[in-house]
């Protein structure tokens, strides 16, 4: 029996794959056996079922107090892109969004660092979505927004996400987690979030009980072992709070950051983080892909390496598309569920938790 053999007996044993096995598996596993694996997984926690919600991104701003090195979205005020959404502009766009998207359940919100915006102005955001929509989910701000937020507001991480969830805050995204490494966020993002911060705002978050999702961006310049020890990072935070609702992987675009050298990772090497993360963890219920970072195409594909999730038909969005992102803004429910029914799987239309949409 070959070593991958023999771990992937352990894993339909129920055994939880160590980082030596991860490694083993990301570098001599086919693909196609990797997938197997993977998809063995997603069926033992969902069966044939794969989610998606319909959902509308807000990016409040691209104003930017940090200067990551790998972002393609952030700009000065002086800068001719630059934009803010003031409070009566996001009363607008969710006017408009109740009005076009009558089934929509949930405002996805994540933004840059406003150099000037209070933490009122936040509050004030909050507060205005959930007094035009109540009854739909509000999953705003990411780790490193919050941390921002405490800073400008000299706030503990508690207090701000406290003060945030009863203004009507539901639940966190979870971005701005790159790879939770230290020495690669010195070179990508040297001034936003350190990996301690990252981490104490989610377990902070689950602690309250604001549930979140989990992230990674990989494929700019962090080792295999460092991608793959994110994803046990990831299982052990899971292991202690139970929080972490679903993990989605972001490949890195490097179009105009200051990475443009770099060579995009391939839909093959995308398709292999997405099964290593499925077989990784085994604590979280759910793996999604969003189809905006990887096509359609690849996103449809990705249903046979794990993922029981497809994000949502978004309605537009900023940040991925500032990096070169070729992929539409938006799509329809009808577009989703065509692509699952095509691999043989069953779409779901859910709610943030994972609640089948029942109509009537
Ligand atoms: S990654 Fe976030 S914090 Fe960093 S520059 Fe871009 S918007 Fe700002």
């Amino acid at each position: 029996m070959t070593e991958v053999e023999a771990i992937l007996d352990g894993l339909k044993r129920g055994e939880r794959l160590t980082l030596e096995q991860a490694l083993v598996l990301y570098k001599e596993a086919d693909l196609l056996t990797l997938a197997e694996a993977a998809r063995r997984k997603k069926e033992e926690k969902t069966g044939k079922n794969v989610y998606f919600n319909v959902n509308r991104h807000i990016n409040l701003t691209n104003i930017c107090v940090s200067e990551c090195p790998f972002c393609a979205f952030s700009c000065k005020e002086e800068d001719k892109q630059a934009y803010i959404l003031e409070v009566e502009d996001v009363e607008r766009i969710v006017q408009k969004t109740m009005q076009s998207m009558p089934d929509l359940t949930e405002v996805h919100m994540v933004s840059a660092l406003h150099p000037k915006k209070t933490f009122d102005y936040y509050i004030d955001v909050v507060r205005a979505v959930k007094k035009h929509l109540p009854n739909v989910h509000l999953k705003a701000f990411t780790p490193v927004e919050i941390v921002h937020f405490a800073k400008i507001a000299n706030l503990s991480i508690e207090e701000v996400l406290t003060r945030l969830h009863e203004a009507g805050l539901d639940s966190l995204p979870g971005g701005g987690a790159e790879i939770l490494d230290d020495t690669i966020r010195k070179e990508i993002c040297p001034d936003k979030a350190t990996t301690a911060e990252w981490i104490t705002v989610m377990k902070t978050a689950h602690k309250l009980g604001i549930l979140t999702n989990a992230t990674m961006l990989y494929g700019h310049i962090e080792t295999i072992e460092q991608r793959l020890q994110h994803l046990f990072t990831l299982r052990d935070i899971q292991d202690e709070t139970g929080g972490f609702q679903a993990f989605v992987s972001f490949p890195f675009h490097p179009k105009n950051t200051k990475f443009e050298g770099i060579r995009p990772s391939t839909s093959w090497e995308n398709l292999r983080m997405i099964a290593m993360a499925r077989l990784i963890l085994d604590n979280f219920d759910h793996i999604k892909a969003f189809w905006m970072m990887l096509t359609m195409p690849v996103a449809q594909l990705s249903l046979a390496f794990g993922v029981d999730d497809l994000d949502g038909t978004v309605g537009q969005e900023r940040i991925i598309h500032a990096a070169g992102a070729a992929t539409k803004t938006g799509t329809t429910k009808e577009e989703i569920t065509r692509i699952v029914a095509e691999t043989g799987y069953q779409a779901v239309e859910r709610d943030t938790f994972y609640q089948p949409i029942t109509k009537g």
